[in-house]
Protein backbone atom coordinates (compact mmCIF):
# COMPACT_ATOMS: atom_id res chain seq x y z
CA UNK A 1 0.00 0.00 0.00
CA UNK A 2 2.46 2.36 0.74
CA UNK A 3 4.67 1.82 -2.38
CA UNK A 4 1.61 2.27 -4.26
CA UNK A 5 1.24 5.59 -2.74
CA UNK A 6 4.98 6.23 -3.12
CA UNK A 7 5.22 5.39 -7.27
CA UNK A 8 2.00 7.40 -7.42
CA UNK A 9 3.62 10.38 -5.57
CA UNK A 10 6.26 10.34 -7.85
CA UNK A 11 4.70 9.77 -10.87
CA UNK A 12 2.97 12.78 -10.30
CA UNK A 13 5.46 15.09 -9.34
CA UNK A 14 7.27 13.83 -12.58
CA UNK A 15 4.86 14.75 -14.36
CA UNK A 16 4.57 18.17 -12.61
CA UNK A 17 8.07 18.61 -13.12
CA UNK A 18 7.09 17.51 -17.28
CA UNK A 19 4.63 20.27 -17.21
CA UNK A 20 6.68 22.98 -15.73
CA UNK A 21 9.37 22.31 -18.81
CA UNK A 22 6.50 21.89 -21.52
CA UNK A 23 5.29 25.40 -20.74
CA UNK A 24 8.99 26.95 -20.93
CA UNK A 25 9.18 25.12 -23.98
CA UNK A 26 5.44 26.51 -25.58
CA UNK A 27 6.97 30.14 -23.64
CA UNK A 28 10.30 29.96 -25.48
CA UNK A 29 8.49 28.74 -28.88
CA UNK A 30 6.22 31.67 -28.47
CA UNK A 31 8.38 33.95 -28.05
CA UNK A 32 10.13 33.85 -31.75
CA UNK A 33 6.42 34.38 -33.05
CA UNK A 34 6.68 37.79 -34.87
CA UNK A 35 2.78 38.77 -35.42
CA UNK A 36 1.18 39.88 -39.13
CA UNK A 37 -1.67 42.09 -37.50
CA UNK A 38 -0.63 45.89 -37.64
CA UNK A 39 1.10 47.25 -35.75
CA UNK A 40 3.68 44.01 -35.81
CA UNK A 41 4.47 43.07 -32.49
CA UNK A 42 6.24 40.11 -30.63
CA UNK A 43 5.77 38.85 -27.11
CA UNK A 44 9.70 40.91 -26.00
CA UNK A 45 7.90 44.38 -26.96
CA UNK A 46 5.01 46.27 -24.74
CA UNK A 47 2.00 45.64 -26.22
CA UNK A 48 0.54 49.26 -25.51
CA UNK A 49 3.72 51.18 -26.54
CA UNK A 50 6.35 48.70 -29.26
CA UNK A 51 9.18 49.42 -26.24
CA UNK A 52 11.14 46.45 -25.79
CA UNK A 53 10.26 44.44 -22.61
CA UNK A 54 13.08 43.71 -19.66
CA UNK A 55 13.82 39.88 -20.32
CA UNK A 56 11.65 37.16 -18.67
CA UNK A 57 12.21 35.35 -15.93
CA UNK A 58 13.84 31.59 -16.51
CA UNK A 59 10.91 30.38 -14.40
CA UNK A 60 7.74 32.04 -15.68
CA UNK A 61 5.82 31.05 -12.50
CA UNK A 62 7.66 33.88 -10.39
CA UNK A 63 6.12 36.42 -12.81
CA UNK A 64 2.94 36.26 -10.54
CA UNK A 65 5.07 36.86 -7.36
CA UNK A 66 7.88 39.13 -8.46
CA UNK A 67 7.18 42.85 -9.31
CA UNK A 68 7.02 41.11 -12.53
CA UNK A 69 8.08 42.45 -16.53
CA UNK A 70 6.87 46.30 -16.65
CA UNK A 71 7.49 47.95 -19.88
CA UNK A 72 9.98 50.52 -18.64
CA UNK A 73 9.03 53.33 -21.43
CA UNK A 74 5.14 53.92 -20.28
CA UNK A 75 4.55 51.06 -16.99
CA UNK A 76 2.16 48.83 -18.62
CA UNK A 77 2.70 45.42 -16.96
CA UNK A 78 3.54 42.09 -19.13
CA UNK A 79 0.93 39.94 -19.96
CA UNK A 80 1.00 37.09 -18.17
CA UNK A 81 0.48 34.58 -20.73
CA UNK A 82 4.18 33.03 -19.49
CA UNK A 83 3.09 32.13 -15.82
CA UNK A 84 -0.35 30.96 -16.94
CA UNK A 85 0.72 28.75 -20.10
CA UNK A 86 3.42 27.23 -17.68
CA UNK A 87 0.84 26.78 -14.66
CA UNK A 88 -1.82 25.37 -16.99
CA UNK A 89 0.58 22.23 -18.40
CA UNK A 90 2.09 21.85 -14.98
CA UNK A 91 -1.51 20.71 -13.64
CA UNK A 92 -2.75 19.27 -17.14
CA UNK A 93 0.36 17.07 -17.18
CA UNK A 94 -0.64 15.33 -13.81
CA UNK A 95 -4.18 15.00 -14.94
CA UNK A 96 -2.94 12.94 -18.32
CA UNK A 97 -1.09 10.97 -16.62
CA UNK A 98 -4.02 10.14 -14.23
CA UNK A 99 -6.04 9.88 -17.21
CA UNK A 100 -3.90 7.33 -19.22
CA UNK A 101 -2.69 5.08 -16.04
CA UNK A 102 -5.45 5.11 -13.67
CA UNK A 103 -8.97 5.22 -16.43
CA UNK A 104 -7.38 2.70 -19.23
CA UNK A 105 -8.91 3.02 -22.92
CA UNK A 106 -10.57 -0.04 -24.28
CA UNK A 107 -7.90 0.45 -26.82
CA UNK A 108 -4.94 -1.98 -27.51
CA UNK A 109 -2.30 0.73 -26.97
CA UNK A 110 -0.53 0.69 -23.90
CA UNK A 111 -0.71 3.72 -21.11
CA UNK A 112 2.68 4.73 -22.06
CA UNK A 113 2.08 5.66 -25.68
CA UNK A 114 -1.24 6.98 -24.70
CA UNK A 115 0.27 9.44 -22.15
CA UNK A 116 2.85 10.52 -24.87
CA UNK A 117 0.43 11.34 -27.08
CA UNK A 118 -1.56 13.19 -24.64
CA UNK A 119 1.86 15.09 -23.51
CA UNK A 120 2.26 15.75 -27.56
CA UNK A 121 -1.50 17.22 -27.99
CA UNK A 122 -1.22 19.15 -24.52
CA UNK A 123 1.94 20.85 -26.00
CA UNK A 124 0.81 21.76 -29.36
CA UNK A 125 -3.04 22.91 -28.27
CA UNK A 126 -1.32 24.91 -26.00
CA UNK A 127 0.80 26.58 -28.33
CA UNK A 128 -1.85 26.96 -31.00
CA UNK A 129 -3.95 28.91 -28.01
CA UNK A 130 -1.53 31.04 -27.14
CA UNK A 131 -0.41 32.21 -31.17
CA UNK A 132 -4.06 32.69 -31.83
CA UNK A 133 -4.42 34.86 -28.79
CA UNK A 134 -1.60 37.23 -29.62
CA UNK A 135 -1.52 36.94 -33.21
CA UNK A 136 -4.66 35.16 -34.54
CA UNK A 137 -2.23 32.49 -36.34
CA UNK A 138 -2.55 29.00 -36.61
CA UNK A 139 0.61 27.26 -37.78
CA UNK A 140 0.14 24.70 -39.91
CA UNK A 141 3.04 23.05 -38.26
CA UNK A 142 1.66 22.78 -35.02
CA UNK A 143 -1.09 21.22 -36.96
CA UNK A 144 0.13 18.53 -39.21
CA UNK A 145 2.53 16.67 -38.03
CA UNK A 146 0.87 15.96 -34.65
CA UNK A 147 -2.34 15.12 -36.61
CA UNK A 148 -0.44 12.23 -38.67
CA UNK A 149 1.34 11.35 -35.55
CA UNK A 150 -1.87 10.68 -34.01
CA UNK A 151 -3.46 8.49 -36.91
CA UNK A 152 -0.11 6.88 -37.78
CA UNK A 153 0.34 5.43 -33.63
CA UNK A 154 -3.18 5.20 -33.36
CA UNK A 155 -3.45 2.43 -37.12
CA UNK A 156 -0.37 0.96 -35.64
CA UNK A 157 -1.50 -0.17 -32.77
CA UNK A 158 -5.55 -0.38 -33.28
CA UNK A 159 -7.25 -0.12 -36.44
CA UNK A 160 -10.75 -0.18 -34.44
CA UNK A 161 -9.70 2.69 -32.95
CA UNK A 162 -8.26 4.47 -36.41
CA UNK A 163 -11.85 4.44 -37.82
CA UNK A 164 -13.55 6.33 -34.97
CA UNK A 165 -10.79 8.95 -34.64
CA UNK A 166 -10.86 9.29 -38.31
CA UNK A 167 -14.55 10.34 -38.58
CA UNK A 168 -14.41 12.59 -35.63
CA UNK A 169 -11.72 14.39 -37.31
CA UNK A 170 -13.64 14.48 -41.11
CA UNK A 171 -16.91 15.10 -39.21
CA UNK A 172 -15.48 18.11 -37.34
CA UNK A 173 -13.48 19.34 -40.58
CA UNK A 174 -16.41 19.12 -42.28
CA UNK A 175 -18.53 21.23 -39.50
CA UNK A 176 -16.52 23.93 -39.69
CA UNK A 177 -15.67 23.88 -43.74
CA UNK A 178 -19.32 24.91 -43.48
CA UNK A 179 -19.16 27.40 -41.04
CA UNK A 180 -16.55 29.01 -43.18
CA UNK A 181 -18.37 29.01 -46.27
CA UNK A 182 -21.64 30.23 -44.58
CA UNK A 183 -19.56 32.55 -42.83
CA UNK A 184 -18.50 34.58 -46.54
CA UNK A 185 -22.17 34.07 -47.58
CA UNK A 186 -23.54 35.94 -45.14
CA UNK A 187 -20.37 38.42 -44.30
CA UNK A 188 -18.66 38.54 -47.59
CA UNK A 189 -15.64 38.45 -45.49
CA UNK A 190 -13.48 36.03 -43.61
CA UNK A 191 -15.88 35.13 -40.06
CA UNK A 192 -13.54 32.25 -39.59
CA UNK A 193 -9.95 31.89 -40.45
CA UNK A 194 -9.45 29.07 -42.79
CA UNK A 195 -6.50 27.93 -39.73
CA UNK A 196 -10.08 26.67 -37.36
CA UNK A 197 -10.84 24.65 -40.53
CA UNK A 198 -7.32 22.88 -40.34
CA UNK A 199 -7.11 22.48 -36.69
CA UNK A 200 -10.68 21.40 -36.44
CA UNK A 201 -9.01 18.45 -38.37
CA UNK A 202 -6.77 18.11 -35.14
CA UNK A 203 -9.56 18.33 -32.78
CA UNK A 204 -11.05 15.62 -34.15
CA UNK A 205 -8.24 13.24 -33.94
CA UNK A 206 -7.26 14.42 -30.50
CA UNK A 207 -10.90 13.99 -28.70
CA UNK A 208 -12.05 11.42 -31.11
CA UNK A 209 -15.86 9.89 -31.23
CA UNK A 210 -17.79 10.68 -28.58
CA UNK A 211 -15.62 12.95 -27.35
CA UNK A 212 -15.72 15.59 -30.52
CA UNK A 213 -19.55 16.31 -29.02
CA UNK A 214 -18.08 17.12 -25.84
CA UNK A 215 -15.18 19.73 -27.33
CA UNK A 216 -17.62 20.80 -29.65
CA UNK A 217 -20.24 22.06 -27.17
CA UNK A 218 -17.60 23.39 -24.70
CA UNK A 219 -16.26 25.56 -27.84
CA UNK A 220 -19.48 26.53 -28.94
CA UNK A 221 -20.38 27.47 -24.85
CA UNK A 222 -17.43 29.17 -24.10
CA UNK A 223 -17.17 31.09 -27.20
CA UNK A 224 -20.65 32.16 -27.10
CA UNK A 225 -20.27 33.36 -23.69
CA UNK A 226 -16.74 35.28 -24.27
CA UNK A 227 -18.26 37.01 -27.11
CA UNK A 228 -21.25 38.35 -25.40
CA UNK A 229 -19.41 39.53 -21.88
CA UNK A 230 -17.03 41.80 -25.07
CA UNK A 231 -19.84 42.70 -26.74
CA UNK A 232 -21.88 44.03 -24.02
CA UNK A 233 -18.88 45.67 -21.96
CA UNK A 234 -18.41 47.16 -25.43
CA UNK A 235 -14.52 45.97 -25.92
CA UNK A 236 -15.50 44.80 -29.34
CA UNK A 237 -18.05 45.08 -32.18
CA UNK A 238 -20.39 42.76 -33.73
CA UNK A 239 -18.05 42.44 -36.95
CA UNK A 240 -14.75 41.80 -34.68
CA UNK A 241 -12.89 38.54 -35.68
CA UNK A 242 -12.73 35.93 -33.09
CA UNK A 243 -9.82 34.03 -33.27
CA UNK A 244 -11.48 31.00 -32.73
CA UNK A 245 -8.71 28.60 -32.12
CA UNK A 246 -8.18 29.64 -29.14
CA UNK A 247 -11.62 28.24 -27.89
CA UNK A 248 -11.34 24.99 -29.85
CA UNK A 249 -7.67 24.26 -28.24
CA UNK A 250 -9.04 25.09 -24.98
CA UNK A 251 -11.75 22.51 -25.20
CA UNK A 252 -9.39 19.99 -26.67
CA UNK A 253 -7.13 19.93 -23.85
CA UNK A 254 -9.98 19.81 -21.33
CA UNK A 255 -11.79 17.31 -23.04
CA UNK A 256 -9.05 14.90 -23.31
CA UNK A 257 -8.82 15.06 -19.22
CA UNK A 258 -12.48 14.87 -18.73
CA UNK A 259 -13.47 12.26 -21.49
CA UNK A 260 -11.97 9.05 -22.02
CA UNK A 261 -8.43 9.05 -23.83
CA UNK A 262 -9.80 8.08 -27.51
CA UNK A 263 -7.11 6.56 -29.16
ZN1 LIG B 1 5.08 50.33 -22.90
Amino acid sequence: MFLVVAVALASGLGALALGLLAGALVNALADQVVGVDEPIWSASQCRKCLAPLPSPAPLALREFFAPGRVCGACGKRASLRRPLTQLALALFMPAALWRAFATPSHGALPAWALFGMAVAAGVALAFIFVVDLEHRLIYDLSIFPLLVALLALTGVFDRSRLVSVIFAAVLSGALFLLFYGLGWLLYRQEALGFGDVKLALLLGAIVGWPGLITALLVTAVTAAILSMLLLASGAVDRRAFIPFGVFMAGAAALTLLIAPLPW
